[in-house]
């Protein structure tokens, strides 16, 4: 049998966006508000702050993204706590953290979760009906890598 994690109907979600993402994020969380309002949230420093002030979300806040906060969500999908990432990434901007964005993608693929990094994607993403359902997602089996001795 295939190792699977569940993803609850409740989601764990973690919202992100660089600097010149960030009037996307806030647009495109104001439309999608009431759905938003249905999961649990997470965000890096300053977009967690944006979307509070703008718009009442609850938001569990970590450091800004440069100072930590990439990873501490990338740690936090690693444990299973988090499990759909909607990430605005700067495709055209290169950042002092661009390591972490590049670690923080990777985990989230190692891990098989949901992860949108544009307006588009997030759309199709927020509109699936598996968001207001349980879903089983697949675990690689990473146990034969773990066991390893070399
Ligand atoms: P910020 O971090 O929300 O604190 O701006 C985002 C990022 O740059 O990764």
């Amino acid at each position: 049998m295939p190792k699977t994690a569940l993803i609850r109907q409740k989601k764990k979600i973690a919202l992100i966006a660089h600097d010149n993402k960030k009037l996307d994020m806030l647009e495109w969380a104001k439309y999608n508000i009431e759905t938003l309002r249905q999961h649990e949230l997470y965000a890096t420093g300053t977009t967690g702050r944006i979307l509070k002030r703008e718009l009442g979300l609850d938001i569990e806040i970590f450091e800004s993204g440069p100072l930590g906060g990439d990873q501490q969500i990338g740690a936090r999908i690693a444990d299973g706590e988090i499990d759909f990432l909607i990430f605005f990434w700067d495709p055209l901007a290169p950042l002092p953290h661009d390591p972490d964005v590049k670690a923080l993608l990777r985990i989230a693929v190692v891990w098989n979760i949901p992860i949108a990094c544009n307006r588009a994607s997030a759309d199709f993403l927020i509109s699936s009906s598996l968001m207001c359902q349980d879903y089983h997602r697949r675990l690689p089996d990473y146990e034969s890598y773990r066991q390893r001795l070399n």
